[in-house]
């Protein structure tokens, strides 16, 4: 091999970035082309924009033709003394394959091409995909490197490892918002009586945030001047007070006070 492991890692990288900006333009050009054969379909809702898009597609090609030129520089060098590659398929079992042409993969196939790897020996990126390796491509890969877990750690398990940090991190917050709103102190919801029918049947209601249960008190407070209040009621002001007073650390006592000001404050 007569390229440097630095040169190759350095046209790879540039070439990789060139695909990649490649693919991304072309999933616009679709995009776009979707749009505007939707609008050549239904000239009635086309107006100007069959125009905008043809416009935007033509810009888009014009931004390809020197990513194209470069990507041709960058092959012919690589052609004049080509070093070896390594390219891990994008799926949840993805296999590491030494070209993007492997007969086990599919024509849209997408890769991920892991230049760290460039210009090393086939051994070490086989020791290093561990059961991840392509057996076609690698036929002479040894039984117990295939049984290894793979050691590559690509910038997609990387992104894939931090947005799952980042979920639990919101999950944990909205649990923590969701107790702090709760109207107990255990952060679970308050079951009370919506009512009691004639027959005898009762109907429940949940109350989740502090903000509903204080409202609730409020309200059946505000309406016990208009009709007199239900024994279930009374329990169910009982029960709001005596939670709230255990979530907020205060006796029941001072949480009716807490309460009253509030009701007081209303009807002034
Ligand atoms: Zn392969």
């Amino acid at each position: 091999m007569a390229v440097t492991k630095q040169f190759a890692v350095e046209i790879d990288t540039e070439l990789s970035n060139l695909y990649n900006d490649e693919w991304t333009i072309n999933q616009k050009i679709l995009g776009y082309k979707d749009s505007l054969e939707f609008y050549v379909k239904n000239p009635r809702y086309a107006s100007d924009n069959v125009e905008h898009y043809e416009k935007q597609i033509e810009i888009l090609k014009q931004k390809l033709v020197p990513i194209k030129k470069r990507q041709r520089e960058l092959n012919e060098i690589y052609n004049q003394d080509p070093w070896t590659r390594a390219y891990l398929v994008v799926s949840s079992d993805g296999h590491v394959h030494k070209d993007m042409y492997c007969s086990t993969c599919f024509p849209q196939t997408r890769y991920q091409w892991l230049v760290q790897y460039s210009n090393d020996d086939e051994k070490t990126i086989v020791e290093d995909a561990g059961q991840d390796a392509c057996t076609v491509c690698y036929p002479s890969a040894p039984a117990e490197v295939l049984n290894r877990p793979s050691r590559i750690v690509t910038a997609d398990k990387l992104a894939k490892e931090k947005a799952r940090q980042e979920r639990e991190a919101k999950k944990i917050a909205r649990i923590a918002k969701e107790k702090a709103n709760a109207p107990t102190a255990s952060g679970e919801p308050l079951k009370i009586i919506r009512s009691i029918y004639k027959d005898g049947k009762i109907s429940y209601e949940w109350i989740k945030t502090e903000r509903t249960a204080v409202s609730y008190w409020l309200n059946t407070q505000s309406w016990a001047k208009f009709s007199p209040r239900e024994q279930y009621e009374l329990d169910n002001l009982d029960l709001i007070v005596r939670n709230l007073a255990e979530k907020n650390g205060v006796s029941f006592e001072q949480q009716l006070k807490i309460l009253n000001n509030k009701l007081k404050k209303r009807r002034d």
